[in-house]
């Protein structure tokens, strides 16, 4: 049996892991921290009264129906039916107006018309300039070539958005799907989740919401049944090359090895690193005395907050601001109380509530920064120096940006590549669309 070591257990790892170990490879994974998940995990949070620990995520993750790596992988370890799904995008306006985007009875790519219309958060002139820039991106999609070097902002001026389409549209729908502001996110990505989220079928933007901490997704026991899969926790990799992995400064060795950490390790275990900058994200994590609202989730729309995810019965709710770079130097008490008096405009009942708990979770390195002229950056999985050492992670060329899906895909790539150096070639990944 053909033995692989992966370095790093986040989803991109856990991927690779999940398939080889499926395809009858014995595979070990060296995972530097107690758990796995790597940048989609969960932990507890000491209670400050001393009673049972919370487990929270360090920020909500979600999902579209057409990240369909991602759903397979859930598959595999048997956690697919813990994701929910929800139809209804809520747009909310400080005062509390709430515009519903949800799909009719049209077929792709019209299903949105009926909603669409119904929109209060946006006037006429913005929906005329939304559906002429919807039919110039599903033209230009294959056509324009300089999709990658010029901004999503300056695509949206090109097609004459109005500054309220921009902002209560793109802006709020982009800026969290790429982690990066339309000023400084290649168009090419912008474009990516429109045609494959919103154009292709009528389910494919439906949003998923795992229903279990993040956390316990990747601890199930379907790892026993996936073949020869076995982890080694608090393991840091020191060193990689295509003959073995240094760990806590013994040799390991096998017959091929993928390299899973995120760019900004690679040249702590001694591969060439790419230059790319981060983008931040953070999550406020919200515990009041009673139900402040019985939506789901909604996006909120003109403030510092971007998304609000209703964690448990309206009482916990987590915030969630991407490229988050305004926040950074501020303290953990000035963003709760951002976040706060933000929420007293969307939901009137947070002005009687009382703030029972409160956390920020800052992650500095949350992605990469999609800027433009980045996408023709980002390596194959194959690191042509070592023949037998191969790259995952969300930061390689997976055709998806820095997501969930985008980490699962790179790690299926670099699983396939194994196979075909093995000699017995495997198809793990699903194609879009
Ligand atoms: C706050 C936040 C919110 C996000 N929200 C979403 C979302 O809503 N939807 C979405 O799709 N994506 C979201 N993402 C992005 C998503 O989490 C990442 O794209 C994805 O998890 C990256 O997986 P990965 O395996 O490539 O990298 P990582 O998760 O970073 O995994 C790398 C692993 O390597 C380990 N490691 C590091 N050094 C070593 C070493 N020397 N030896 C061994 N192990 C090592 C790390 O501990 C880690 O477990 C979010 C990210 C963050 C940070």
């Amino acid at each position: 049996m053909s033995k692989v070591l992966i370095a790093g257990g986040g989803l991109a790892g856990l991927a690779a892991a999940a398939a080889l170990g499926g395809a009858g490879f014995d595979v070990e994974v060296f995972e530097a921290r107690p758990f796995l998940g790597g940048r989609a995990t969960s932990y507890p949070l000491p209670s400050p009264d001393g009673g049972e620990p919370e487990v929270v995520d360090n920020c909500q993750h979600v999902l579209m129906r057409c990240c369909v790596n991602l759903l397979d992988f859930y598959q595999r370890l048997g956690v697919r039916d813990r994701i929910r799904f929800y139809r209804e995008f809520y747009f909310l306006e400080p005062g509390g107006r709430v515009s519903v985007l949800n799909r009719g009875r049209f077929p792709a790519p019209f299903h949105f018309t009926g909603a669409f219309l119904k929109m209060h958060c946006l006037d006429r002139h913005d929906k005329a300039g939304i559906v002429r820039a919807m039919m110039a991106m599903r033209r230009e999609r294959t056509r324009r070539r300089d999709l990658d070097k010029i901004s999503m902002l300056d695509w949206l001026l090109q097609k004459r958005q109005t500054p309220r389409a921009i902002d209560r549209f793109w802006r709020q729908i982009l800026v969290s799907a790429i982690n990066e502001d339309l000023e400084s996110m290649a168009a090419i990505h912008g474009f990516q989740v429109f045609s494959l989220g919103f154009f292709a079928r009528a389910d494919s933007y439906e949003m998923g919401v795992p229903s279990i901490p993040l956390a316990q997704l990747y601890s199930g026991d379907t790892w026993g049944k996936l073949g020869s899969v076995r982890f080694h926790f608090r393991t840091p990799v020191e060193h990689i090359d295509g003959s073995g992995f240094s760990v806590g400064g013994e040799r390991r060795v096998a017959d091929h090895y993928v390299c899973a950490l995120p760019f900004e390790r690679l040249e702590s275990v001694g591969l060439p690193a790419p230059k790319f900058t981060h983008s931040p994200i953070t999550g406020v994590h919200l515990w009041f005395d009673r139900e402040i609202t019985t939506l789901p989730h909604a996006t909120l729309l003109d403030r510092t907050m971007q998304w609000m995810f209703n964690k448990d019965s309206g009482r916990y709710l987590q915030l969630v601001v991407s490229a988050s770079r305004d926040l950074t130097n501020l303290s953990r008490g000035e963003i709760i109380d951002m976040a706060v008096g933000d929420l007293r405009l969307f939901f009137p009942r947070v002005r009687e509530a009382t703030l029972l708990k409160a956390h920020v979770i800052k992650e500095q390195r949350a992605t990469f920064s999609a800027a433009p002229g980045t996408e023709a950056l980002r390596p194959f999985t194959e690191t042509g120096a070592f023949p037998n050492l191969y790259l995952a992670g969300d930061w390689t060329r997976s055709g998806w940006p820095a997501t969930m899906e985008g980490a699962v895909r790179s790690g299926y790539l670099a699983a396939e590549a194994v196979t075909r150096a093995a000699g017995r070639p495997a198809t793990f990944l699903i194609p879009d669309g």
